[in-house]
């Protein structure tokens, strides 16, 4: 505050003390250093930083995901004070549910840096549209609600090259032909197959993606592969997305169904999900 030129520096000591007062803490706490104080204590002093400027939009980034239950608590009830106080629009992001339904007016969920649904906290959170949000919300205990928990496989996909059509697709409980599976993804599906289900056809297949909607296959026929295809696409998702098996010059051709990503779909006013499900049904 000095160094800019705002305020001098017995102003600034007023305005620290008045921060101090804000956030709950005692005027002495402006001659503490870091280390003097506990974490909640850090964070008010933090969101005190935060406030300092009179801002009218703040972005929280996990703020209280470091802290204990009863911190967290009051944290959040102190920050509720301060929206409200300084007329301050916020961004909280965070991966507690529990925060959210207590902070937000509007959710915006995302995944692998896309936004899968949006909409009123009350519409997403009681009517979740998208099946990433439904596995999110499954996983709150909730006294005397009958809900499955939908545990999902696999691990959050990198960034740098991110899963083709629908980001969420990899990891998706009812993921279908067209949600972004290339021939990469079928190529591993079927050798993990094969290994685990059928490991005398696996020692004879030899199998080469073409491109991104191809697949060569050799050492195994047309009608031994479909057979496996039929047999198995009910339990691994990426072989729904198998269009066509067929025998072609010596060799298996597979081809894919084309993917697209899925578009935000209305679901209820203001409620929008991106899913190709929601697309299908509307
Ligand atoms: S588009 Fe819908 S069904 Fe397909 S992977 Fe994404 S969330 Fe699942």
């Amino acid at each position: 505050m000095i160094e800019t030129g705002a305020y001098d520096k017995d102003k600034a000591m007023e305005k620290v003390v008045d921060l101090l007062e804000e956030v709950q803490l005692p005027p002495e706490f402006a001659d503490r250093y870091p280390h003097e104080l506990s974490g909640g204590q850090r964070q008010r002093v933090a969101i005190a930083r935060g406030i300092a400027t009179n801002p009218r939009f703040v972005v929280l980034d996990e703020p209280t995901s470091a802290l204990d239950v009863s911190v967290q608590a009051e944290i959040l009830e102190l920050l509720r004070e301060l929206r409200e106080t300084h007329k301050m629009a916020m961004l909280f992001i965070t991966h507690n549910i529990s925060v959210v339904s207590y902070m937000a007016d509007r959710i915006y969920v995302m995944y692998a840096g896309k936004v899968m649904e949006k909409g009123p906290k009350a519409e997403v959170i009681r009517k979740p549209a998208h099946p990433y949000t439904q596995a999110l919300i499954s996983a709150v205990p909730e006294v005397g609600r009958q809900m499955r928990r939908v545990v999902l496989k696999g691990d959050v996909p990198s960034l740098v090259s991110p899963p083709k059509g629908c980001r969420f697709h990899p990891r998706c409980p009812v993921a279908i032909a067209t949600c972004g599976w290339t021939a990469d993804e079928v190529a591993e599906a079927l050798r993990r197959v094969l290994e685990a289900r059928y490991p005398e056809l696996s020692q004879r297949a030899r199998l080469r993606p073409l491109g991104e909607l191809e697949l060569e296959v050799k050492g195994l026929s047309a009608s031994e592969l479909k057979d496996v295809v039929e047999r198995e696409s009910e339990f691994n998702r990426a072989l729904k997305s198998i269009q066509s098996v067929s025998e072609e010059g010596g060799r298996v051709m597979v081809r894919l169904t084309k993917y697209s990503e899925p578009r935000m779909v209305e679901v209820a006013r203001g409620h929008l999900a991106a899913c190709h499900l929601l697309s299908a049904s509307s």
